[in-house]
């Protein structure tokens, strides 16, 4: 047998995805010209280049809810990243749309986060007001386009133009060294899926995580339709069975339902609106990729309770409020002297200006190695 070859892979796309999904063949290419892989599509590349990168691995001890210490079964951003792949590449091929773009959007999505979640996001965000902000997506973009360093010819993974538009999401008006991806009216139907995926996967592991905790109860829930919907019909199902038990496949009931829902009202608006090219798509100037009604009313509810109960609860505000002040230290004590930073990040004050910098180098770090650098600039005792 011989293995199929770009050009056979690309035939698959054309025989088997539908009219309206994006073509790797149809790319409107990289910012730096390169002959394509030989037994991959451009999107598959982009995928494992996303994979392959320091930055993806650095996902594994950065925070989603919990702080990395805080238990060992808690998701991080590396298992929310994985949990939200696989959940794309559900609604992707249901869609017969393209699998590894979608993939590839999700695995690149929270690239950019800095230590200690949102937290670490607004503490930054505040610190480099007078400097243009800071922004995750925007983040991740600089991430993939600027800060990984693998190549000889060029900075950065060198994806496609519709993975960075992805990434991207939304606000293509701000200052970045290289051409930013071109946004449409509407994101194409596989960036919609890797952007509800996330969420799908996110609100799921939050409630299951917020449980496991002991920061929610079961009883609490009792008020959130959608969960209290599932949690009956699982308990009719199982009859007598541990919490644990019961816990998990009410999650497990929850993403099928919500997964369900938005598969039949995606098919629906795309048949609505006749759509049949990727183009039709992107020029549409409103999401396809959506749940129903109820459906959406319900996830609502659910969101507001999560930030109400989970997000908001004392022990996360409290551990917010000290990543917070930890990223604000860092970078103080940083902007104070710079001498004390790495040599690399020192090289890169010419180009992106110290501020930018110093933030680049405090986003990239895992939660772990923030606080091992917060107690070696303020401890006398700890090593430097
Ligand atoms: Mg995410």
């Amino acid at each position: 047998m011989k293995p199929p070859d770009r050009a056979e892979l690309e035939r698959w796309e054309e025989e088997r995805l539908a009219p309206y999904a994006q073509r790797s063949q149809a790319s409107a290419g990289r910012l730096v010209a390169e002959p394509e892989p030989r037994h991959r599509t451009a999107f598959a590349r982009d995928r494992d280049r996303i994979v392959h990168s320091q930055a993806f691995r650095r996902l594994e001890y950065k925070t989603q809810v919990f702080v990395y210490h805080e238990g060992d079964h808690y998701r991080n951003r590396l298992t929310h990243t994985l949990e939200g792949s696989q959940i794309a590449r559900t609604l992707a091929r249901a869609l017969r749309v393209n699998e590894e773009l979608a993939e590839a959007v999700v695995l690149a999505h929270d690239l950019g986060h800095t230590p200690f979640g949102h937290a670490g996001e607004h503490a930054l965000d505040a610190l480099m007001r007078e400097h243009g902000g800071f922004d995750h997506n925007r983040q991740t973009l600089r991430t993939v386009d600027l800060l990984e360093h693998r190549y000889p010819d060029f900075d950065g993974l060198n994806l496609t133009a519709e993975t960075r538009a992805g990434i991207l999401k939304h606000g293509a008006d701000f200052d970045h060294p290289v051409a930013l991806p071109e946004l449409s009216a509407s994101a194409s139907l596989e960036a919609q899926i890797a952007d509800i995926s996330d969420e799908i996967a996110y609100v799921n592991h939050d409630l299951d995580d917020g449980l496991r905790s002991g920061l929610l109860d079961l009883e609490q829930l009792e008020q959130v339709r959608l969960w209290d919907d599932e949690r009956r019909r699982v308990e009719e199902r199982l009859g007598e069975a541990s919490t644990r038990v019961l816990q998990a496949q009410t999650v497990r009931a929850l993403i099928d339902r919500l997964v369900t829902d938005l598969l039949a009202h995606t098919v629906a608006r795309i048949e609505a609106h006749g759509v049949t090219t990727a183009e039709a798509v992107r020029d549409l100037g409103q999401p396809l990729v959506g749940f129903g009604e109820e459906t959406a009313r319900q996830r609502s509810e659910l969101k507001r309770f999560l930030s109400d109960e989970l997000y908001q609860h004392p022990r996360v505000v409290r551990m917010s409020r000290k990543a917070g002040r930890i990223l604000d230290d860092l970078f103080g004590i940083y902007r104070d002297d710079p001498r004390q930073l790495p040599r690399a990040v020192l090289a890169r004050f010419d180009r992106e200006g110290e501020a930018r910098a110093i933030a680049d180098y405090i986003a990239g770090m895992t939660d772990r190695f923030a606080l091992a650098e917060h107690r070696k600039l303020l401890d006398p005792h700890e090593p430097v």
